[in-house]
Protein backbone atom coordinates (compact mmCIF):
# COMPACT_ATOMS: atom_id res chain seq x y z
CA UNK A 1 0.00 0.00 0.00
CA UNK A 2 1.55 3.49 -0.73
CA UNK A 3 2.44 4.75 2.36
CA UNK A 4 1.00 7.64 4.46
CA UNK A 5 4.16 9.89 4.32
CA UNK A 6 3.74 12.55 7.50
CA UNK A 7 6.37 14.89 6.15
CA UNK A 8 4.46 15.28 3.08
CA UNK A 9 0.91 15.85 4.51
CA UNK A 10 -0.64 18.71 6.40
CA UNK A 11 0.30 18.37 10.29
CA UNK A 12 -2.94 17.29 11.81
CA UNK A 13 -3.27 14.73 9.00
CA UNK A 14 -3.46 10.82 9.69
CA UNK A 15 -4.43 7.99 8.84
CA UNK A 16 -7.26 5.89 10.94
CA UNK A 17 -9.25 2.68 10.30
CA UNK A 18 -7.83 3.03 6.74
CA UNK A 19 -9.54 6.29 6.44
CA UNK A 20 -7.63 9.74 5.76
CA UNK A 21 -8.29 12.52 8.39
CA UNK A 22 -7.52 16.03 7.79
CA UNK A 23 -7.68 18.97 10.44
CA UNK A 24 -9.87 16.33 13.00
CA UNK A 25 -12.73 15.53 9.78
CA UNK A 26 -12.55 12.46 7.45
CA UNK A 27 -11.39 12.62 3.79
CA UNK A 28 -14.12 10.99 2.76
CA UNK A 29 -16.64 13.11 4.60
CA UNK A 30 -15.39 15.84 3.26
CA UNK A 31 -15.16 14.79 0.09
CA UNK A 32 -19.14 13.63 0.21
CA UNK A 33 -20.05 17.17 1.50
CA UNK A 34 -18.62 19.01 -0.30
CA UNK A 35 -17.59 17.05 -3.76
CA UNK A 36 -14.35 16.49 -5.32
CA UNK A 37 -12.00 17.52 -6.77
CA UNK A 38 -11.11 19.72 -4.06
CA UNK A 39 -8.62 21.63 -2.03
CA UNK A 40 -8.79 21.15 1.97
CA UNK A 41 -6.56 23.48 3.74
CA UNK A 42 -5.68 22.77 7.63
CA UNK A 43 -5.90 26.12 9.17
CA UNK A 44 -4.30 25.38 11.82
CA UNK A 45 -1.25 24.11 9.81
CA UNK A 46 -1.49 27.54 8.05
CA UNK A 47 -1.31 29.55 11.53
CA UNK A 48 2.07 27.24 12.87
CA UNK A 49 3.89 27.79 9.48
CA UNK A 50 3.22 31.90 9.19
CA UNK A 51 4.35 32.05 13.16
CA UNK A 52 7.36 29.48 12.67
CA UNK A 53 8.36 32.12 9.65
CA UNK A 54 7.99 34.84 11.95
CA UNK A 55 9.43 33.90 14.57
CA UNK A 56 12.39 32.49 12.92
CA UNK A 57 13.01 35.88 11.14
CA UNK A 58 13.21 37.39 14.55
CA UNK A 59 14.57 35.06 15.96
CA UNK A 60 17.97 35.07 13.51
CA UNK A 61 17.74 39.01 13.55
CA UNK A 62 16.47 40.15 16.72
CA UNK A 63 15.44 43.63 16.77
CA UNK A 64 17.02 44.06 13.16
CA UNK A 65 14.49 42.09 11.70
CA UNK A 66 12.08 43.44 8.80
CA UNK A 67 8.89 41.94 7.57
CA UNK A 68 7.42 38.05 6.11
CA UNK A 69 5.73 39.43 3.22
CA UNK A 70 3.44 35.87 2.31
CA UNK A 71 3.80 35.90 -1.09
CA UNK A 72 0.14 36.09 -2.34
CA UNK A 73 0.53 34.56 -6.06
CA UNK A 74 1.03 31.06 -4.25
CA UNK A 75 -2.46 30.93 -2.86
CA UNK A 76 -4.66 34.28 -1.86
CA UNK A 77 -8.05 34.27 -1.03
CA UNK A 78 -10.00 36.57 1.15
CA UNK A 79 -9.95 34.23 4.58
CA UNK A 80 -6.40 33.55 3.93
CA UNK A 81 -5.58 36.96 3.90
CA UNK A 82 -7.55 37.42 7.56
CA UNK A 83 -5.36 34.82 8.91
CA UNK A 84 -1.63 36.51 7.39
CA UNK A 85 -3.24 39.29 9.16
CA UNK A 86 -4.22 37.53 12.28
CA UNK A 87 -0.74 35.57 12.52
CA UNK A 88 1.56 39.45 11.95
CA UNK A 89 2.70 39.09 8.69
CA UNK A 90 2.89 41.31 5.51
CA UNK A 91 1.63 40.47 2.01
CA UNK A 92 3.30 40.52 -0.96
CA UNK A 93 1.02 40.76 -3.89
CA UNK A 94 2.18 41.06 -7.67
CA UNK A 95 -1.03 42.24 -9.86
CA UNK A 96 -3.96 44.49 -9.34
CA UNK A 97 -6.04 41.50 -8.37
CA UNK A 98 -4.06 40.41 -5.75
CA UNK A 99 -3.72 43.80 -4.23
CA UNK A 100 -7.74 43.91 -4.21
CA UNK A 101 -8.24 40.86 -2.34
CA UNK A 102 -5.99 42.37 0.39
CA UNK A 103 -7.85 45.54 0.57
CA UNK A 104 -11.55 43.21 0.34
CA UNK A 105 -10.00 41.47 3.10
CA UNK A 106 -9.61 44.77 5.02
CA UNK A 107 -5.42 43.89 5.52
CA UNK A 108 -3.38 46.72 6.53
CA UNK A 109 -2.09 48.44 3.46
CA UNK A 110 1.09 49.62 5.12
CA UNK A 111 2.15 45.74 5.31
CA UNK A 112 1.54 45.20 1.35
CA UNK A 113 4.51 45.01 -0.90
CA UNK A 114 3.74 45.55 -4.62
CA UNK A 115 5.47 43.38 -7.41
CA UNK A 116 5.59 43.22 -10.89
CA UNK A 117 7.92 43.87 -13.64
CA UNK A 118 4.69 45.45 -16.09
CA UNK A 119 2.48 46.99 -13.67
CA UNK A 120 -0.15 48.88 -15.25
CA UNK A 121 -0.51 52.80 -14.77
CA UNK A 122 -4.21 51.60 -12.59
CA UNK A 123 -2.04 49.60 -10.50
CA UNK A 124 0.29 51.70 -9.52
CA UNK A 125 -2.01 54.76 -9.12
CA UNK A 126 -4.28 52.26 -6.62
CA UNK A 127 -1.67 51.02 -5.05
CA UNK A 128 -0.27 54.43 -3.71
CA UNK A 129 -3.81 55.89 -3.32
CA UNK A 130 -4.56 52.74 -1.31
CA UNK A 131 -1.66 53.37 1.14
CA UNK A 132 0.15 50.09 -0.10
CA UNK A 133 3.38 50.53 2.27
CA UNK A 134 6.35 49.39 -0.43
CA UNK A 135 6.41 49.37 -4.26
CA UNK A 136 8.81 47.00 -5.55
CA UNK A 137 10.65 48.63 -8.75
CA UNK A 138 11.49 46.59 -11.78
CA UNK A 139 12.31 48.94 -14.83
CA UNK A 140 13.33 52.25 -15.84
CA UNK A 141 10.09 53.27 -17.26
CA UNK A 142 8.36 52.28 -14.00
CA UNK A 143 10.72 54.45 -12.17
CA UNK A 144 9.36 57.39 -13.69
CA UNK A 145 5.91 56.38 -13.80
CA UNK A 146 5.30 55.19 -10.10
CA UNK A 147 7.66 58.56 -9.45
CA UNK A 148 5.48 60.87 -11.66
CA UNK A 149 2.20 59.15 -10.08
CA UNK A 150 3.01 59.73 -6.56
CA UNK A 151 3.91 63.23 -7.26
CA UNK A 152 0.78 63.58 -9.17
CA UNK A 153 -1.46 62.38 -5.64
CA UNK A 154 1.19 64.33 -3.18
CA UNK A 155 2.80 61.33 -1.77
CA UNK A 156 5.98 60.35 -1.07
CA UNK A 157 6.23 56.91 -1.88
CA UNK A 158 8.62 54.34 -0.32
CA UNK A 159 10.10 51.74 -2.80
CA UNK A 160 12.60 49.34 -3.18
CA UNK A 161 14.63 48.16 -6.57
CA UNK A 162 14.66 44.69 -7.18
CA UNK A 163 18.43 43.44 -8.09
CA UNK A 164 19.55 40.21 -10.85
CA UNK A 165 22.08 39.30 -8.37
CA UNK A 166 23.37 36.88 -11.53
CA UNK A 167 22.71 33.54 -8.99
CA UNK A 168 22.03 29.98 -10.77
CA UNK A 169 19.38 29.06 -8.06
CA UNK A 170 19.78 25.69 -8.66
CA UNK A 171 16.07 24.85 -9.30
CA UNK A 172 13.76 24.95 -12.56
CA UNK A 173 14.21 26.90 -15.14
CA UNK A 174 10.79 28.49 -15.16
CA UNK A 175 11.14 29.03 -11.55
CA UNK A 176 14.91 30.52 -11.26
CA UNK A 177 14.79 34.14 -11.04
CA UNK A 178 18.32 35.59 -10.61
CA UNK A 179 20.29 34.44 -13.38
CA UNK A 180 20.99 37.01 -16.08
CA UNK A 181 18.59 36.10 -18.60
CA UNK A 182 15.54 36.60 -17.00
CA UNK A 183 12.48 39.49 -17.61
CA UNK A 184 13.05 40.62 -13.79
CA UNK A 185 15.05 42.95 -12.03
CA UNK A 186 17.78 45.07 -12.49
CA UNK A 187 21.29 43.64 -13.55
CA UNK A 188 23.73 44.05 -11.04
CA UNK A 189 26.69 42.86 -13.61
CA UNK A 190 25.51 45.33 -15.99
CA UNK A 191 25.77 48.25 -14.15
CA UNK A 192 21.80 48.74 -14.55
CA UNK A 193 21.28 48.34 -10.84
CA UNK A 194 23.41 51.04 -9.59
CA UNK A 195 22.09 53.28 -12.42
CA UNK A 196 18.36 52.48 -11.24
CA UNK A 197 19.53 53.94 -7.58
CA UNK A 198 20.63 57.08 -9.32
CA UNK A 199 17.10 57.32 -11.15
CA UNK A 200 15.23 56.61 -8.16
CA UNK A 201 16.81 59.21 -6.19
CA UNK A 202 16.11 62.34 -9.24
CA UNK A 203 12.40 62.10 -7.49
CA UNK A 204 11.56 63.89 -4.74
CA UNK A 205 8.47 61.98 -4.58
CA UNK A 206 9.84 58.32 -4.54
CA UNK A 207 11.60 57.49 -1.02
CA UNK A 208 14.40 54.03 -1.84
CA UNK A 209 14.14 52.80 1.68
CA UNK A 210 16.40 49.17 0.01
CA UNK A 211 17.11 46.74 -2.62
CA UNK A 212 15.58 43.06 -3.21
CA UNK A 213 16.06 40.17 -4.59
CA UNK A 214 14.18 36.79 -5.10
CA UNK A 215 16.39 34.16 -6.65
CA UNK A 216 13.83 31.39 -7.53
CA UNK A 217 11.40 28.67 -6.40
CA UNK A 218 11.59 25.33 -4.50
CA UNK A 219 15.64 26.22 -3.21
CA UNK A 220 16.56 23.62 -1.21
CA UNK A 221 20.24 24.87 -1.15
CA UNK A 222 20.96 27.51 0.99
CA UNK A 223 24.20 28.75 -0.60
CA UNK A 224 21.82 30.80 -3.37
CA UNK A 225 20.03 32.37 -1.19
CA UNK A 226 23.71 33.49 0.56
CA UNK A 227 25.36 34.82 -2.07
CA UNK A 228 22.39 36.99 -3.48
CA UNK A 229 22.30 38.18 0.32
CA UNK A 230 26.78 39.08 0.31
CA UNK A 231 26.07 40.74 -3.06
CA UNK A 232 23.89 42.62 -2.18
CA UNK A 233 25.51 43.69 0.63
CA UNK A 234 27.97 44.94 -1.93
CA UNK A 235 25.65 47.03 -3.45
CA UNK A 236 24.47 48.63 0.22
CA UNK A 237 28.15 48.89 1.04
CA UNK A 238 28.33 50.89 -2.32
CA UNK A 239 25.68 53.21 -1.37
CA UNK A 240 26.98 54.20 1.81
CA UNK A 241 30.25 54.89 0.20
CA UNK A 242 29.37 56.87 -2.73
CA UNK A 243 26.15 58.32 -0.72
CA UNK A 244 27.34 58.70 3.18
CA UNK A 245 24.41 56.90 3.98
CA UNK A 246 22.57 53.74 4.51
CA UNK A 247 19.99 51.85 2.75
CA UNK A 248 18.46 50.39 6.16
CA UNK A 249 16.01 47.46 4.05
CA UNK A 250 17.03 44.98 2.50
CA UNK A 251 14.31 41.89 1.24
CA UNK A 252 15.80 38.30 0.20
CA UNK A 253 12.36 37.32 -1.22
CA UNK A 254 11.32 33.85 -0.99
CA UNK A 255 12.01 30.23 -2.87
CA UNK A 256 12.03 28.23 0.36
CA UNK A 257 11.76 24.38 -0.77
CA UNK A 258 9.13 22.00 0.61
CA UNK A 259 8.32 18.14 0.26
CA UNK A 260 6.25 17.03 -2.40
CA UNK A 261 7.27 13.42 -1.94
CA UNK A 262 7.81 10.64 0.59
CA UNK A 263 11.23 10.78 2.61
CA UNK A 264 11.94 15.09 1.62
CA UNK A 265 11.94 17.15 3.76
CA UNK A 266 10.97 20.79 3.63
CA UNK A 267 13.44 23.46 4.51
CA UNK A 268 13.67 24.17 8.22
CA UNK A 269 12.78 27.86 8.70
CA UNK A 270 14.60 28.64 11.75
CA UNK A 271 18.13 26.26 10.23
CA UNK A 272 18.09 28.12 7.07
CA UNK A 273 17.26 31.60 8.30
CA UNK A 274 19.61 31.09 11.17
CA UNK A 275 22.27 30.23 8.68
CA UNK A 276 21.43 33.27 6.41
CA UNK A 277 22.00 35.67 9.27
CA UNK A 278 25.47 34.41 9.45
CA UNK A 279 26.38 35.55 6.34
CA UNK A 280 24.39 38.68 6.56
CA UNK A 281 25.75 39.74 9.58
CA UNK A 282 29.55 38.99 8.83
CA UNK A 283 29.23 40.36 5.60
CA UNK A 284 27.81 43.73 6.87
CA UNK A 285 30.37 43.31 9.53
CA UNK A 286 33.13 43.37 6.73
CA UNK A 287 31.66 46.08 4.22
CA UNK A 288 31.50 48.27 8.05
CA UNK A 289 27.75 48.99 7.47
CA UNK A 290 24.74 48.06 10.13
CA UNK A 291 23.05 45.24 9.54
CA UNK A 292 19.88 46.47 7.66
CA UNK A 293 16.41 45.09 8.71
CA UNK A 294 15.69 41.97 6.51
CA UNK A 295 12.65 41.06 4.68
CA UNK A 296 11.52 37.42 2.89
CA UNK A 297 8.35 36.60 0.94
CA UNK A 298 7.87 32.95 2.04
CA UNK A 299 4.95 31.57 -0.05
CA UNK A 300 5.41 27.74 -0.98
CA UNK A 301 6.56 27.33 2.24
CA UNK A 302 3.52 28.53 4.32
CA UNK A 303 0.94 27.38 1.45
CA UNK A 304 2.42 24.44 0.46
CA UNK A 305 2.21 21.86 2.61
CA UNK A 306 -1.03 22.79 4.37
CA UNK A 307 -3.28 21.91 1.19
CA UNK A 308 -4.26 18.15 0.17
CA UNK A 309 -6.47 17.96 -3.53
CA UNK A 310 -9.17 15.12 -2.64
CA UNK A 311 -10.33 13.53 -6.34
CA UNK A 312 -12.39 10.62 -7.09
CA UNK A 313 -11.40 8.47 -9.21
CA UNK A 314 -13.13 7.82 -12.50
CA UNK A 315 -11.75 5.29 -15.19
CA UNK A 316 -8.71 2.87 -15.41
CA UNK A 317 -6.76 1.54 -18.39
CA UNK A 318 -4.13 -0.66 -18.14
CA UNK A 319 -1.65 -0.09 -21.10
CA UNK A 320 1.22 -1.98 -22.74
CA UNK A 321 4.39 -0.43 -23.38
CA UNK A 322 7.11 -1.17 -25.82
CA UNK A 323 8.90 -2.82 -23.46
CA UNK A 324 6.27 -5.61 -22.84
CA UNK A 325 5.44 -4.01 -19.61
CA UNK A 326 1.90 -3.14 -18.58
CA UNK A 327 0.89 0.88 -17.06
CA UNK A 328 -1.92 1.11 -15.22
CA UNK A 329 -3.25 4.45 -15.84
CA UNK A 330 -6.33 6.06 -13.49
CA UNK A 331 -7.84 9.11 -14.22
CA UNK A 332 -9.19 11.15 -11.55
CA UNK A 333 -12.26 14.33 -12.25
CA UNK A 334 -9.49 17.03 -12.21
CA UNK A 335 -6.17 17.47 -13.33
CA UNK A 336 -3.86 20.28 -15.03
CA UNK A 337 -6.75 22.74 -14.54
CA UNK A 338 -6.25 22.71 -10.71
CA UNK A 339 -3.00 21.73 -10.66
CA UNK A 340 -0.65 22.93 -13.67
CA UNK A 341 2.94 22.08 -12.30
CA UNK A 342 3.59 18.46 -13.56
CA UNK A 343 3.09 19.29 -17.02
CA UNK A 344 4.69 23.12 -16.44
CA UNK A 345 7.37 22.15 -14.30
CA UNK A 346 7.77 18.24 -14.04
CA UNK A 347 6.95 18.66 -10.70
CA UNK A 348 6.65 15.18 -8.86
CA UNK A 349 3.60 14.58 -6.26
CA UNK A 350 2.83 11.67 -4.11
CA UNK A 351 -1.04 10.15 -3.56
CA UNK A 352 -2.00 7.95 -1.40
CA UNK A 353 -6.19 6.23 -1.64
CA UNK A 354 -8.10 8.18 1.04
CA UNK A 355 -11.11 6.11 1.61
CA UNK A 356 -9.85 2.57 2.56
CA UNK A 357 -7.21 0.52 3.18
CA UNK A 358 -6.21 -2.01 0.23
CA UNK A 359 -3.74 -4.87 0.48
CA UNK A 360 -4.06 -5.73 -3.16
CA UNK A 361 -0.55 -5.81 -5.13
CA UNK A 362 0.99 -2.47 -6.16
CA UNK A 363 1.48 -1.59 -10.21
CA UNK A 364 3.18 0.60 -12.26
CA UNK A 365 0.40 3.54 -12.21
CA UNK A 366 0.16 6.89 -13.91
CA UNK A 367 -2.56 9.08 -12.71
CA UNK A 368 -4.27 11.61 -15.10
CA UNK A 369 -6.48 14.15 -15.71
CA UNK A 370 -9.95 14.43 -17.66
CA UNK A 371 -8.52 17.17 -19.68
CA UNK A 372 -8.00 16.15 -23.51
CA UNK A 373 -4.44 16.79 -23.40
CA UNK A 374 -1.92 13.74 -23.14
CA UNK A 375 0.05 15.99 -20.95
CA UNK A 376 -2.75 16.16 -18.65
CA UNK A 377 -0.80 13.95 -15.68
CA UNK A 378 -1.17 14.48 -12.03
CA UNK A 379 1.56 11.50 -11.17
CA UNK A 380 3.85 10.29 -14.07
CA UNK A 381 4.59 7.41 -11.99
CA UNK A 382 3.32 5.93 -8.85
CA UNK A 383 3.36 2.04 -7.51
CA UNK A 384 -0.77 2.12 -6.07
CA UNK A 385 -2.70 -1.02 -5.60
CA UNK A 386 -4.10 -2.86 -8.13
CA UNK A 387 -7.44 -2.58 -7.08
CA UNK A 388 -8.22 1.26 -7.39
CA UNK A 389 -11.17 1.84 -9.10
CA UNK A 390 -14.33 3.94 -9.47
CA UNK A 391 -14.85 5.98 -6.83
CA UNK A 392 -11.89 5.66 -4.45
CA UNK A 393 -11.17 8.85 -3.12
CA UNK A 394 -7.36 9.86 -4.31
CA UNK A 395 -5.42 12.27 -1.70
CA UNK A 396 -2.90 14.55 -3.26
CA UNK A 397 -0.30 16.56 -0.58
CA UNK A 398 1.21 19.20 -0.63
CA UNK A 399 -0.59 21.26 -3.48
CA UNK A 400 -1.19 24.39 -1.23
CA UNK A 401 0.56 26.53 -3.45
CA UNK A 402 0.37 27.04 -7.00
CA UNK A 403 -2.73 24.45 -7.11
CA UNK A 404 -5.75 26.59 -6.87
CA UNK A 405 -3.81 30.18 -7.94
CA UNK A 406 -3.00 29.06 -11.30
CA UNK A 407 -6.07 26.97 -12.06
CA UNK A 408 -7.54 27.31 -15.19
CA UNK A 409 -10.97 26.48 -17.08
CA UNK A 410 -9.70 24.29 -19.50
CA UNK A 411 -11.96 21.96 -21.06
CA UNK A 412 -14.44 24.41 -19.45
CA UNK A 413 -13.69 22.68 -16.52
CA UNK A 414 -14.77 24.87 -13.59
CA UNK A 415 -12.15 25.51 -10.88
CA UNK A 416 -12.79 23.39 -7.35
CA UNK A 417 -13.44 24.87 -4.06
CA UNK A 418 -11.29 25.47 -1.06
CA UNK A 419 -12.53 24.31 2.31
CA UNK A 420 -10.69 25.36 5.39
CA UNK A 421 -10.85 22.22 8.18
CA UNK A 422 -10.27 23.26 11.84
CA UNK A 423 -10.91 21.22 14.87
CA UNK A 424 -12.92 18.80 12.61
CA UNK A 425 -14.90 21.13 11.15
CA UNK A 426 -14.79 21.91 7.72
CA UNK A 427 -16.02 25.47 5.95
CA UNK A 428 -15.85 26.43 2.14
CA UNK A 429 -13.77 29.30 1.98
CA UNK A 430 -13.68 29.42 -1.94
CA UNK A 431 -16.87 27.88 -3.36
CA UNK A 432 -16.69 26.04 -6.36
CA UNK A 433 -17.05 27.58 -9.68
CA UNK A 434 -20.34 27.28 -11.40
CA UNK A 435 -20.73 26.45 -15.38
CA UNK A 436 -23.14 29.04 -15.25
CA UNK A 437 -20.25 31.56 -13.43
CA UNK A 438 -18.47 30.53 -16.92
CA UNK A 439 -21.32 31.37 -19.25
CA UNK A 440 -21.93 34.43 -17.45
CA UNK A 441 -18.60 36.02 -18.79
CA UNK A 442 -20.57 35.69 -22.17
CA UNK A 443 -22.50 38.34 -23.72
C1 LIG B 1 7.07 33.85 -6.30
C2 LIG B 1 7.69 34.86 -5.47
C3 LIG B 1 7.82 34.65 -4.09
C4 LIG B 1 7.39 33.39 -3.40
O1 LIG B 1 8.08 32.27 -3.82
P1 LIG B 1 7.88 30.88 -3.03
O2 LIG B 1 8.71 29.93 -3.79
O3 LIG B 1 6.44 30.56 -3.08
O4 LIG B 1 8.36 31.10 -1.64
C5 LIG B 1 8.40 35.64 -3.34
N1 LIG B 1 8.81 36.80 -3.91
C6 LIG B 1 8.70 37.05 -5.23
C7 LIG B 1 9.15 38.32 -5.77
C8 LIG B 1 8.14 36.09 -6.05
O5 LIG B 1 8.03 36.33 -7.35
Amino acid sequence: MTKFAPEVFSSHSLISDGQLHIGGAIATDIAAEHGTPLFVIDQADFDARALAWKGALESAFGSDAGTVYYAAKSFICKEVARWVARNGLGIDVCSGGELAVAKAAGFDMSQVELHGNNKSLDEIKSAISLGVGTIVMDSFQEIERVGLLAEELGKVQKVYLRITPGVDAHTHEAISTAHEDVKFGFSLASGAAWEAINEVRKHASLNLAGIHSHIGSQIFDSEGFEIAATKLIGLLARFRDEFGAELPELDLGGGYGIAYLAGEKSLDAHSVLADLAKVVKAQCAAAKISVPRISIEPGRAIVGPTTTTLYTVGTTKDVTLEDGKVRRYVSVDGGMSDNIRPSLYDADYMAIIANRTSTSAEVNTRIVGKHCETGDIVIRQISLASDVGPGDILAVPATGAYGRSMASNYNHITRPAVVAVLDGKTRVIVRRESTEDLLSLEL
